[in-house]
This record gives C-alpha cells, structure tokens and sequence, in this order.
C-alpha cells in the first residue's frame, strides 16, 4: 500500500506536515481508531457502556422523548451500564421519532459540540425523518471514512469515482462533474487525486461510456446499479474497464451479487454499511468479507422478537444506538434493517463481526424503449416543499410501462394544485411522461420481505 501523505497548512512546515485544527482532529481519532480497534470486544463494550452512560443520563435530563419514556418504564440509571440493563430500554422506531416532533431534540447541549444542523432522511424506505447533527458527528463521520480508506489500502492519489443518486440535471452523463481531491474526509487531511461522478439515473449506456472514458481506479455505487450496468454490459457484448476495486453502499450486497460482480470485474468488491441517521454502522473487514461494526461510533445490537441479543448466525432486527449524536439521541433505534452477528474475526480485531446483512434492494423503474434505471423520485423535494403537510410515508409504485402510483400518507390533505405539483415533481424526477396516479392511504404496508421501499416495479 502507498503511505498516504499527510496535508500541512504551514506553507513553511511541510516535514512534518503541519495539518489544519479540523484534518487535526481526525487525525487525532484515526490514531486513536487504530488503538481501539485491536482491543478485545469485552474491552470495546466497556468503553462503549461508559460512554452510553453519559449519552443517556443527557437524553434523560435534556431530550422530553427520552425523560417520558424512562419515566413510562420507570427506568433509573444505575451507577454503571450493563447489557442486562440496556435491553431494558424500549426500542424506538422511526415512527416514534416522527411521531415526538420537536420532544426529540435536545433542549441543552454540553460544551464543544459545535455547530448544530438539521438533517432529513432521504432514505429508501419513504419515511422521512427529521434529525440533528453536531460538528462533533460530523468530524467522527469523516474520520471513519478515512478508515474505510485505510483499511482497504487505497492510494489515495489515484482517480476515485462515484455513481450515486443526485437531483435532476446534477452531474448527468455523458460529462458528469469533476473534483479536485477525494472531498470531505480526506481533502484536508492527505494529498489526493481527482474525483469523478456520475447521476445513478444517467442511462446505462451513458454510464458505462462515462466508466470507459473517465476510468477511476476505484469506482463506488449502489449493488443494484452496478450489477444493472454489468449486465448491460454482458448483453452489448462490450467488455468492462479495468478497475482496481468496486465499492458498494446504499443497499444490501447479496452474496450471489458479490459473487457476479467479481466474476464479471475480476476485482476486488468491498461493501460498506451505513444509514443517513447514523453515518457508518459497519465496514468490510480489510481481510475478510464480513463487517466490524464500527464501535467508536455506534452501539449495534441484533435483536430478537423479545429485544435480547441474537447468537452468532441467527438472523435479528439491527438496533443501534448512536454514542456521539447528543442533538437528537438514537437510543435502540430500530433502524429496519435484518442481520446476523458473526464469530470473532481472523485479523484479530475485536469490533464485533456482522455476518451477513439482509437489507433492501433497490427496484428498478423500466422504460418503455427496453431501458431500465435507477429511478429517482424526487422525494427531498416534496418533503422540503410540504413540510407541513407532515408526510410520514411515501411510496411509488410501477404497475405498468405507462402507470406509476405515488402513494402519500400525510397529516393533511392536499389542494387539487397541491396534487399536480406532486405529480410534476414525480415525472420531472423520473423524466418520463408517464400516467400517474396519486394515492392517500392510511398506511403504506411493508413489501412480504419486511421492508418498506420507496420505489417499486411491479411489472
Ligand atoms: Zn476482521
């Protein structure tokens, strides 16, 4: 591996590099990330409980969700934390958290946090939810990229490249956009080449003429886009570019995905698991295939129907608890997700293994010429715009090549305008004039795998 080099914001001080109080601190965290990370699992949950400790005496204290809940349950914090006791706080659910409004957020911060900012899920299940973020969050956030870095050995002065979703008109093919350096996480903190990245809902075709042309060394995607485009690949008969490594986030990398997609590549695959909510959640081992839980930054338990701990290799609910987000406390949040603990791992750390992740995959939207994309909605949009219409669920659904349905439920109705403003931003989204139908249930239910998705093709 390269030995990345270290930024200096000193002009006169380059050896040792001098880094800025921001790449400093993360820094700071990597050196401390690279220590933690080989102390026993028992060790790790000891330092974790302690930090619990201080996150829920705060949550009690100064967040009105969390002084009712405790109180309801009776819940009294004892002089230290076991597990014992932490499976006796109730689970929440993002309907709880969407349900409390501003009882959510905390009322006084403790010193150094710094900035405090308003965050919403996107998110792929169609359930926004309004949360906050501190400087602190952030910078934790970035150092844990950084890791994800190391330990897969990049070199960070080679091209990166990313195909994600982004807004109608950003970063669309055949040109998409440009950047300097790797950006947030390692800008400030190590020397880097550019960075390339394309809209996910650009034509496969456009897509791969994009890979071909730009030819990052590492190329990072949703499982589904990249097995969309390899496939598309396979039947144009054209061969695929030679990349050092193709990174998975987003949505659930199956086994038989990861399987295709180094068959196809001849690369290596690496996955990575995290939520809007709670930033990174787990890491592909730098050895293996499993997943560390990232344990600096979340207390992850797999939980059964009673809310106590899974054995290695059952199948659980994934229920995590931030430790450093004090604006808005995730405390057993059940973030909706199914997966399964695994033995200690062979590199010899003791973050805890994840096995295996049974998440969602995102559905395609078909076109009527053969196409098919990754289908964005413009779901950001509509819950910015109607905000007060406190949407708890949105969902569209494909039914045919002509009809999609846009299913809302929300705390009031819509105005007949307010409807074809829906219907506008949906097809400006999708960027086809296709015949929508819009819906209010009472409830969108979960598909028969468990999961609420966003978008699906029922073709
Ligand atoms: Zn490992």
């Amino acid at each position: 591996m390269e030995t990345p080099t270290p930024l200096s914001a000193l002009g006169s001080i380059q050896f040792p590099a001098i880094p800025d109080a921001q790449a400093s601190l993360q820094l700071a965290l990597q050196y401390q990330f690279e220590l933690s990370e080989w102390k026993s699992t028992g060790e790790i949950e000891t330092a974790q409980f302690n930090q619990l400790h201080i996150l829920l005496k705060h949550a009690q204290q100064n967040v009105p969700y969390y002084t009712k809940l405790f109180e309801k349950h009776g819940i009294q914090l004892p002089e230290r934390i076991d597990r014992a006791f932490l499976e006796k706080i109730p689970i929440s659910k993002r309907s709880d958290y969407q349900d409390c409004g501003d009882d959510f957020g905390s009322k006084k911060m403790p010193e150094g946090h710094g900035q405090m900012a308003v965050a919403r899920t996107s998110g792929s299940t169609g359930q926004p939810l309004k949360f906050g973020r501190s400087s602190i969050t952030q910078t934790i956030w970035r150092a844990l990229s950084t890791r994800e870095h190391l330990w897969h050995g990049r070199d960070f002065t080679k091209k990166i490249g990313a195909i994600r979703l982004a807004p109608p008109d950003y970063a669309p093919a055949p040109a998409g956009v440009q950047g300097n350096n790797w950006g947030a996480g390692v800008d400030k903190v190590f020397v880097s080449g550019p960075t390339v990245f394309l809209n996910a809902s650009s034509p496969l075709e456009g897509q791969l003429e994009w890979l071909m042309r730009e030819k990052p060394s590492y190329l990072l995607s949703f499982p589904s886009s990249l097995v969309a485009l390899t496939r598309y690949a396979e039947q144009k008969g054209i061969s695929l570019p030679s990349i050092t490594e193709l990174r998975c986030v987003g949505e659930k990398l199956s086994v038989e995905h990861r399987a295709y997609l180094k068959d196809k590549w001849q690369t290596k695959v690496t996955d990575m698991y995290s939520c809007e909510e709670m930033g990174y959640i787990a890491l592909q081992c730098p050895k293996n295939e499993h997943y560390h839980v990232q344990s600096e930054s979340v207390l992850l338990e797999i939980v059964d129907e009673n809310g106590r701990a899974c054995a290695p290799g059952t199948r659980g609910r994934v229920v995590i608890t931030s430790l450093n987000n004090f604006v808005t406390p995730f405390i057993r949040y059940d973030i909706g997700d199914i997966a399964e603990y695994g033995v200690p791992c062979s590199c010899g750390r003791g973050l805890p293994v994840i096995q295996h992740i049974h998440g969602r995959t995102r559905n395609r939207l078909l076109l009527p010429n053969g196409e098919n994309r990754m289908p964005r909605l413009g779901e950001f949009v509509i819950y910015k715009k109607y905000d007060d219409a406190g949407i708890r669920q949105l969902k569209c659904i494909q039914h045919s090549l002509e009809k999609v349905e846009l299913q809302i439920v929300a705390a009031r109705a819509f105005t007949e305008i307010e409807q074809k403003d829906l219907v506008d931003i949906l097809l400006q989204n999708l960027e086809h004039n296709f015949t929508v139908e819009l819906t209010f249930p009472a409830e969108i239910l979960r598909n028969p795998n468990g999961k609420l998705e966003v978008f699906e093709c029922r073709i």
